[in-house]
């Protein structure tokens, strides 16, 4: 548990990751989402989609929304003690995952897909994420932190672009996009007046970044950056 922190007063802790959360979310919804509504284009960008490329031939394409990475809490690249989420803010998502999630089995949650191999036609079966669904995510502002971090290289790439020129620090090193799990182990950890202070910034690291990709688009007079990098 934090210093200072009492079991039940860390539900502030819990409110500010939402907040937090709330904010990547939407940072998504306007400008990358469609990269991941078009994901097998996007990662026939790698070098390696070449030899390993793939049709779907049952389900949903999954993205990176495979079984289990909804249940990720790990904060890479800070140190052992700071390395996961504290336990009280986790044990405050699941909970609310739980009541959000209750009767998702009938709504065909986290069901299964097969892919082809192109190279030798084998049938390769896996599983989605438990909280996935046909329509996305299932969860909201109560996603866990590898689910509002990871961006894939070609997307890395094109954000690069965005911000070069402009402010190229603002992505974030490559294993934290947006220093998200940096602001996420002073959220679990830190006492109140740095949390706060961390949210001003993350907020303004947010604003600063979707500027940038305002600016790219009208530039470029495009309404999308994966239209703009993928067609
Ligand atoms: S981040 Fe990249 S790999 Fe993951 S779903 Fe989006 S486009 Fe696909
Ligand atoms: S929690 Fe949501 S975003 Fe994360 S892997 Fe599951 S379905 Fe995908």
């Amino acid at each position: 548990m934090p210093e200072n922190d009492s079991a039940d007063s860390c539900q502030w802790r819990v409110t500010v990751y939402k907040e937090l959360v709330r904010r990547v979310n939407n940072l998504f919804s306007s400008f990358l989402s469609d990269y991941c509504c078009n994901c097998q284009q996007v990662i026939n960008r790698l070098p390696e989609a070449q030899d390993e490329s793939f049709d779907l031939v049952e389900g949903v394409y999954p993205g990176c929304c495979h079984r289990g990475a909804g249940d990720i809490f790990r904060l890479e690249g800070e140190p052992s003690e700071r390395s996961h989420l504290v336990p009280e803010i986790i044990d405050g998502l699941q909970l609310e995952r739980k009541l959000l999630t209750q009767g998702f089995a009938a709504d065909g949650c986290g069901g299964t897909y097969v892919l082809r191999r192109h190279r030798d036609n084998t049938l390769n079966k896996g599983a989605h994420c438990q909280y996935f669904t046909d329509k996305g995510c299932s969860l909201g502002v109560l996603k866990g932190p590898l689910c509002i971090n990871f961006i894939c290289p070609p997307m890395r790439s094109d954000l690069m672009q965005v911000c070069a020129g402009k402010n190229l620090e603002l992505v974030g090193p490559e294993h934290d996009f947006l220093y998200i799990y940096r602001s996420l182990a002073i959220i679990s950890y830190d006492h109140r007046e740095k949390v706060m202070q961390e949210m001003a910034n993350l907020k303004q690291r947010v604003a600063d970044f979707s500027n940038c990709c305002r600016q790219f688009l009208a530039e470029k007079n495009s309404s999308s950056l994966y239209e703009y990098f993928n067609q």
